[in-house]
């Protein structure tokens, strides 16, 4: 079994950044749970599916395998052998993905890469259900989060920084949605396990937050 870190939270909360981080200094692998549903989501809008047409998810996914790999230490993520890690990251691919991941057969489909993944490796897994449902027994858990205001700034930062046009009131009214469904679907929602630490990002750097969590994981390891 490997050592186990667990972080989740929710949309724009820095989870990605800070774990992959903690990753690389704590000499573990970055695993990350969402591109895996992104990449469900890209083979979902492939087949021509829109995100309120819930009733074909299920059947629909059956067909998708997801894997991963690593490259220069960075996860690469394939769909039926493509490495799509280029074409998951728009914002049509975050909705679908947010929507499709209601479904139980969809989460079904990535449980057991997670979980295989953390059994053969140190690992930090970054995500929504990780820590209450993932990887129950993690040694480290934590809940990292900052205000909707904070993260919409974040994400509109790092959009105009790509050069793409967008409208900071439209990013904020997205993330509420997608913590509205993320917090509020019936199977794995988004909620803090009850061992894991809160960490509030709002105010604190990037390093500051790097450095709570590998303190937390020294403590343990
Ligand atoms: O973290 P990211 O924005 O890439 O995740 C995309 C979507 O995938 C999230 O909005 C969430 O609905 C879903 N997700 C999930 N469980 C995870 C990781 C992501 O439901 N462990």
């Amino acid at each position: 079994m490997g050592f186990n870190v667990a972080i989740d939270g929710p949309a724009g909360a820095g989870k990605s950044t800070i774990a992959k981080l903690v990753a690389k200094e704590m000499n573990f692998i970055y695993v990350d749970t969402g591109a895996m549903y992104r990449a469900i989501a890209l083979f979902l809008l492939r087949k021509g599916i829109k995100p309120e047409e819930r009733e074909r998810f299920a059947t629909e996914c059956q067909d998708a395998d997801v894997t991963i790999r690593y490259e220069d230490g960075m996860q690469q993520v394939l769909l039926n052998g493509e490495n799509v890690s280029g074409l998951i990251r728009t914002e049509e691919v975050g909705n679908m993905a947010s929507a499709s991941s209601v479904d139980g057969k969809v989460r079904e489909k990535l449980l057991d890469l997670q979980r295989n993944l953390a059994r053969d490796n140190d690992v930090v897994m970054d995500g929504r259900d990780i820590g209450t449902n993932i990887l129950p027994n993690a040694e480290v858990k934590v809940y990292l989060t900052a205000s909707v205001e904070e993260r919409a700034s974040r994400r509109f930062k790092e959009l105009q920084e790509k050069g793409v046009a967008c409208d900071l009131e439209q990013i904020k009214a997205d993330i509420k949605e997608r913590d509205e469904r993320d917090m509020n679907r019936e199977i794995a929602p988004l909620k803090q396990a009850e061992d894991a630490v809160f960490v509030d990002s709002s105010d604190m750097s990037i390093e500051e937050v790097k450095e709570a969590i590998c303190e937390l994981i020294r403590k343990v390891k």
